[in-house]
């Protein structure tokens, strides 16, 4: 019999719309996995050399104001420009390029160069969510932008050099990739099924409870079926809320709830800051209409067996399809089984 728990197979994403392989018959090689010691390190509270720390310069000359909680400001390195004379280049529908204008923005979490969003306290984090909140108020609103972009990569695995709590906002012209596939998958499921694709597929991980991390009274923290990642999750709210600024104050509470829990039993999975990108897929700012779009938060950390072995995209995976070995059920186990404690409190 077809067992997903014992034989290769591929897995369908509906958001994206693409297949993943999973290879669980792998995961029987006995485990090599080295053992490493906690890391306890944890950075100086301020960093003279931090350019994100309070009262400190940065590159460019601009002096951090002595912030005491959040703190937001243009990139002095944007990837994008906010100036770009509009144009269009088509060469035979082979050689197309078009300008982009954009704002790039990054928002400190706290003054306290040695936290993260796992050793933060939950009210702390709630004043994070509200600037997330108005943030994406703010450059939403401007006419030239349809998208924000809130996103935060951590850890040097994933290119992040300053350990300083932190994340990046890039709002621009047009839609990103990702949310322009996840954006027509959720528009044509809605179109056929009269629901949402995201609010469907809550229904059903309740009902199957094999992929389910924690939840708490207005979010769902998952392993998605067709996880890439090895201890990818997703974050859904589970009422229709189609972006950050819908939340209500009790909403945002729950949401700083969550991320602290959810880092906090990465952290503890290989006693080591858990490395990732993260960042939130919500609603166009194009003007449009978006009422299929449900807000989500996807975690893509990097890490595989233990504090340095990590999983690569390569190979089959660049030029194929993206392959895992432990499948999404037996990574939702693992972490469901943490404990919610950090390991540097204990
Ligand atoms: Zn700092
Ligand atoms: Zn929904
Ligand atoms: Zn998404």
């Amino acid at each position: 019999m077809f067992d997903l728990g014992e034989y290769s197979h591929r897995r369908f994403d509906p958001l994206k719309r693409e297949w993943i392989l999973v290879s669980p018959h792998r995961t029987k090689r006995p485990w090599q996995g080295q053992q490493e010691e906690a890391n306890t390190k944890i950075p100086p509270t301020y960093d003279p050399e931090c350019y994100l720390c309070p009262t400190n310069e940065r590159a460019g000359g601009n002096k951090n104001p002595d912030y005491k909680h959040t703190f937001v400001f243009d990139n002095d390195f944007a990837a994008l420009q906010t100036d770009v004379p509009a144009g269009k280049i088509n060469s035979g529908s082979l050689i197309v390029a078009e300008s982009e204008r954009g704002i790039c923005r990054v928002l400190c979490f706290s003054p306290d160069h040695s936290l993260t969003l796992a050793r933060m306290k939950t009210d702390d984090i709630k004043i994070v969510v509200d600037e997330w909140a108005d943030q994406y108020q703010d450059l939403g609103g401007r006419d030239f932008i349809s998208y924000v972009q809130i996103f935060e990569n951590r850890g040097e695995m994933m290119g992040a050099s300053n350990p300083h709590p932190h994340c990046q906002i890039w709002a621009t012209q047009s839609l990103p990739n990702d949310p322009t596939k996840e954006i027509n998958s959720q528009r044509e499921y809605s179109d056929k099924h009269g629901i949402c694709l995201l609010c469907d597929y809550l229904k059903l991980e309740r009902e199957q409870a094999q992929r389910i991390v924690f939840e708490n009274e207005s979010f769902m923290v998952l392993v998605p079926f067709w996880a890439v990642w090895p201890f990818e999750v997703m974050i859904i709210s589970k009422e229709h809320r189609l972006s950050i600024d819908e939340f209500s104050d009790s909403e945002r509470t729950a949401f700083a709830d969550t991320l602290r829990r959810l880092t906090t039993r990465y952290d503890n999975l290989f006693q080591t800051p858990f490395p990732y990108s993260m960042g939130f897929h919500q609603r166009p700012t194009d003007g449009g209409n978006y009422p299929f779009v449900h807000f989500h938060a996807h975690f893509y950390p990097p890490l595989l067996r233990s504090a340095t072995v990590r999983k690569f995209m390569v190979g089959f995976e660049l030029l194929g399809t993206p392959q895992r070995d432990i499948t999404a059920e037996s990574a939702a186990e693992r972490l469901r089984a943490l404990s919610e404690v950090h390991y540097l409190n204990t």
